[in-house]
């Protein structure tokens, strides 16, 4: 509940994702005072109006809550200018050369430089190649109004504007929980004073922290992230291996959970992993990597075996099928994961178009990710879809109307509504219980029983 605290800071966070929007709001539940600000004027609308502009459990409940002392605006000036802390949580997506684009992040330092008027601490949350806080350090002094210039009081010159690393390690779905239970905060700075205006901002919050060098902060988030990648490409790739040699990878995986130094967590096999992270952090490190003349071999193995496994089950279908034109192919799930509406880089969007183009009749359902969906594969333009193949595409309210009269179905995500599906509905409802799991939800001899034709992830098939 909300709480008064010894050291309320005026807080300022550039951009309201899923990193902006969950860690200024927990910043406000944990009794600070916060500006939320974002370019996107729809997405502050809706926030002023008490709406989250993302799928988050709990964060809308938290806005709420502490809605006295947050605040959402467009007006970067209003929000910089007197706060003590500033954070980025702009986006750094991904270049074709797979590095990652700092622009979003120049811009709010530009922004920071030409308004603020005291001293504060610009903390860049955001995930950024090593070496970027000192970048943007050097970027906000370059852009700081010299005396006279652009300035009444002529006092620009004296601010002292220092920069830390606090890089985000919450998960989409689980973001709130993430951000007020994070098993540790890593804070990186190369000040005194920033490190304690960073542990008073998370003195509150009552969690460890672990303080370290910037640069070193910035590493940890990518070796984190590029590690659990390559966990799940090391599990799926002992799981076309299981295949091939009759074991069977959820029993594998258990096998190696009990192991402390393995952990039981991220072994599971599935189609890939997608989202907005683990494919651009892999590829941005490995560019790091590269430019400083080492190759990451690591690394680059864990890109390449998910770009093959998220078509892996496509392959499968398409061996036992001679053709996917004029099927009815049902899909359960388009997220990139449950709980979360985002699509990016999730296996449905390398699947769907191949169905499309080999002309399969889908009919999609996902609880919460299909308005996203349909801005890329829209249901009733036929035009557009002509570009995507000469199949069509439908969107559906649940997984049984998706199924009704299938020939063949496929899933992507595990959400709770697709695992609620029992196995002799497929067979009631589709006109070929033919099923391609790509989260393994069902245990093989259950849906053996029923007599659906079972395909999943490393492990037997049913027929
Ligand atoms: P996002 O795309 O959801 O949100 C970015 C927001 O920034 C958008 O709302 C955009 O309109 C806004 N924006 C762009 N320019 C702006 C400006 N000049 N001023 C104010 N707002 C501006 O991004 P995200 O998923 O929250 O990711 C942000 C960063 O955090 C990335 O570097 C990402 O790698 C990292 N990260 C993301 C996650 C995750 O699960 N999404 C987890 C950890 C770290």
């Amino acid at each position: 509940l909300p709480k008064t605290i010894p050291h309320p800071l005026n807080i300022a966070v550039a951009g309201t994702g899923y990193v902006g929007l969950v860690s200024g709001v927990c910043m406000a539940h944990r009794g600070h005072h916060v500006t939320c600000v974002d370019v996107d004027v729809k997405k502050v609308t809706m926030m002023q109006q008490g709406i989250s502009p993302i799928y988050e459990q709990d964060l809308e409940e938290l806005m709420y809550l502490n809605k006295e002392r947050i605040t959402y605006t467009t007006d970067y000036k209003s929000a910089y200018k007197n706060a003590e802390a500033i954070f980025i949580g702009v986006g750094t997506p991904e270049q074709p050369d797979g590095s990652a684009d700092l622009s979003y992040i120049a811009t709010v330092a530009r922004q920071i430089a030409e308004t603020v008027e005291k001293d504060c601490l610009v903390v860049v949350k955001s995930t950024v190649p090593v070496g970027t806080n000192d970048k943007v350090e050097q970027f906000i002094k370059d852009f700081l109004p010299r005396d006279g210039e652009n300035d009444i009081l002529g006092k620009h010159k004296q601010i002292k504007i220092e920069v830390a690393s606090n890089p985000e390690f919450l998960a989409q779905g689980t973001a709130v929980r993430d951000t007020l239970e994070a098993p540790r905060i890593i804070i990186g700075t190369n000040s005194k004073t920033a490190e304690e205006t960073l542990k008073k901002i998370y003195e509150p919050f009552g969690l460890p922290i672990v303080s370290v060098s910037r640069r070193s902060a910035e590493m940890v988030k990518y070796a984190s992230n590029d590690f659990l990648a390559l966990k799940i490409s090391y599990m799926n790739d002992i799981a076309n291996l299981c295949e091939l040699v009759g074991a069977d990878i959820q029993d594998v995986s258990v096998g190696m959970g009990f192991d402390s130094r393995i952990g039981s967590k991220f072994l599971n096999a599935g189609i890939g992993y997608g989202g907005s992270c683990f494919p651009k952090d892999t590829k941005a490190l490995e560019y790091l990597a590269k430019q400083n003349g080492y190759e990451l071999r690591t690394v680059k193995a864990a890109i390449d075996v998910n770009k093959d496994q998220k078509i892996v089950l496509y392959k499968k279908a398409r061996k036992r099928l001679i053709t996917f034109n004029g099927l009815k192919v049902a899909v359960l799930g388009l997220a990139f994961k449950p709980g979360t509406d985002d699509l990016r880089e999730a296996p449905s969007l390398e699947n769907v178009p191949l169905l499309l183009e080999q002309g399969a009749d889908v009919y999609a359902y996902d609880p919460v990710g299909v308005d996203n969906f349909k801005k890329r594969f829209p249901e009733t333009m036929t035009e557009s879809l002509g570009r995507h193949g000469k199949g069509s595409i439908r969107y559906v309210e649940s997984p049984e109307e998706a199924l009704e009269g299938a020939n063949v179905c496929f899933i992507f995500t595990e959400w709770g509504e697709v695992k609620d599906v029992k196995p002799e509905e497929y067979v009631r409802l589709m006109r070929t219980p033919l099923v391609y799991d790509g989260r393994n939800i069902y245990c093989v001899e259950d849906m053996k029983k029923v007599g659906v034709e079972y395909y999943s992830i490393g492990r037997k098939q049913s027929v």
